[in-house]
């Protein structure tokens, strides 16, 4: 089990103006910010992140989506990272989403739904790689 995971604050986030609320109820919830950054994602980066998706229907306006503005890449520390950020953030259709979760609170719909969680500790790492360098990460900064 590992304990990273990486989150995205969505391109609606950044508009919205909640990145400071929705990096609070993470702090909240246990996780370290271990590395962050502000990117404007190209096509070719957004189709390479959710390449699991290109089959999918909605694959073209999520690329659309996630290519709209800048978004804020994030990679967590905490025990069960993966797991637990999940929990954190809710289901993927906020309408489906627990009470309290980031989701439910902040996301207006199944696409624009605010953050990004890794699924599984394998493609927490491919992720995290996808977007920092090691030197990027807190524990390499060597402070
Ligand atoms: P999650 O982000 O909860 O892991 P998925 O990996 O299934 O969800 O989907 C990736 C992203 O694609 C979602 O977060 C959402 O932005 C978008 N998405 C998922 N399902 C749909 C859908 N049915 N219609 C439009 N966009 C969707
Ligand atoms: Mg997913």
């Amino acid at each position: 089990m590992s304990n990273r995971t990486l989150a995205i604050l969505k391109p609606d986030c950044v508009r919205k103006n909640l990145i400071g609320q929705v990096v609070a109820k993470i702090n909240e919830a246990g996780f370290k910010v271990v590395a962050m950054k502000m990117t404007h994602l190209t096509n070719e980066s957004a189709s390479g992140f959710y390449e699991v998706h290109k089959e999918r229907p909605f694959f073209g306006e999520l690329v659309e989506f996630m290519t709209s503005g800048p978004c804020v890449p994030i990679v967590l520390e905490k025990e069960n990272a993966v797991a637990d950020f999940r929990k954190t953030i809710g289901a993927t259709n906020p309408a489906n989403a627990e009470e309290g979760t980031i989701r439910k609170m902040y996301a207006d719909g199944i696409e624009q739904n605010i953050v990004h969680g890794s699924d599984s500790d394998e493609n927490a790492k491919i992720e995290i790689a996808h977007f920092f360098s090691r030197k990027e990460i807190l524990e390499n900064y060597g402070l």
